[in-house]
């Protein structure tokens, strides 16, 4: 891997912190990433945020189609460079928050049909939940994506219920997929260097979703409230939220086997789902 403060200036660019530039400057952690893929030769891949192409050519190498999509313009030549030789990558400069993903992958490789595909990525720290739901919501097809993201982010990922990463974070991608923390990276790894570490974690989207709900919507809006008033019991927060008294709050968190005094954090996915349908079978949820 060319040194990347070499390429910059070879290049003359200079690294863009709203971009969340931070390019990876160590080899060996770039093919443990690639490893985590689990890559097979007939797989679709994208990758987003390619930067200067530290992943991008050996990811090429080891499947059958790699689209990338960068939103700066200003790395398209070093990456043009790096993918000499894998005429199987195509380069896409667009923001991958406002792109349809599923679409351009049709649209690249001239496919009718989309085949699952796998994600790959050094993301932008800045904007890691919102890659993240936009991938595991308007990605039906994707089977798994491996990302480098802020540790801190990774650790609310992987958070076990009663502990201070656990979260709306937690539970919402825990409602789409299955999260594995695979290794910490050190900031030493980038250059320049990142003021936080860093985490490479794997998304493994559930097929039929974990849990089935009525009203995903009111099952979302109800973990939200329950987050924003964290410290609150559950006997309160429910009866905040239904408006209902507390007397009947009660009954149904007892039926739940869920403490009265239990808290936000304390309450597993399938709790809060069965909250949100107990409401609603009595009517009242509205
Ligand atoms: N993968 C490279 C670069 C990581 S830095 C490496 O490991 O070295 C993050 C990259 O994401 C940068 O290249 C940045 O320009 C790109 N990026 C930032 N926001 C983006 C967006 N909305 N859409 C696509 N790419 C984006």
């Amino acid at each position: 891997m060319a040194n990347v403060r070499q390429m910059l200036s070879q290049f003359h660019l200079a690294p863009h912190k709203r971009w969340g530039q931070n390019f990876l400057s160590d080899e060996n952690i770039a093919r443990k990433i690639i490893e985590y893929c689990r890559l097979e030769p007939d797989d679709y891949v994208v990758e987003i945020g390619p930067g200067l192409g530290a992943l991008t050519p050996i990811l090429a190498g080891r499947c059958q189609q790699l689209l990338a999509i960068e939103i700066d313009r200003g790395m398209e030549m070093p990456l043009r460079e790096a993918l000499k030789g894998t005429p199987n990558a195509q380069l896409l400069f667009a923001d991958v928050l406002t792109v349809d993903i599923e679409s351009q992958i049709k649209a690249a490789f001239q496919l009718d049909e989309l085949p699952s595909f796998k994600v790959c990525g050094n993301i932008p720290y800045n904007i890691t939940s919102p890659i993240i739901f936009s991938l595991l919501e308007s990605c039906p097809r994707l089977s798994r994506a491996v990302l480098m993201i802020q540790k801190e982010v990774a650790e609310r990922l992987r958070a076990k219920p009663g502990s201070k990463d656990y979260g709306l974070l937690t539970l919402s991608v825990r409602y789409h997929c299955d999260v594995e923390y695979l290794t910490t990276v050190s900031k030493h790894c980038f250059y320049p260097r990142p003021e936080v570490e860093s985490a490479v974690v794997s998304l493994t989207p559930i097929a039929g979703k974990r849990v089935k709900v009525a009203d995903e919507a009111k099952l979302f809006d109800f973990m939200r409230a329950c987050f924003q008033k964290r410290r609150k019991t559950m006997l309160n927060n429910c009866s905040r939220f239904f408006f209902r008294n507390k007397e009947e709050v009660a009954l149904i968190l007892d039926r739940e086997g869920i403490a009265l005094e239990a808290r936000p954090e304390n309450l597993l996915l399938e709790q809060y789902v069965r909250i949100v349908e107990s409401f609603a079978v009595q009517g009242v949820a509205d």
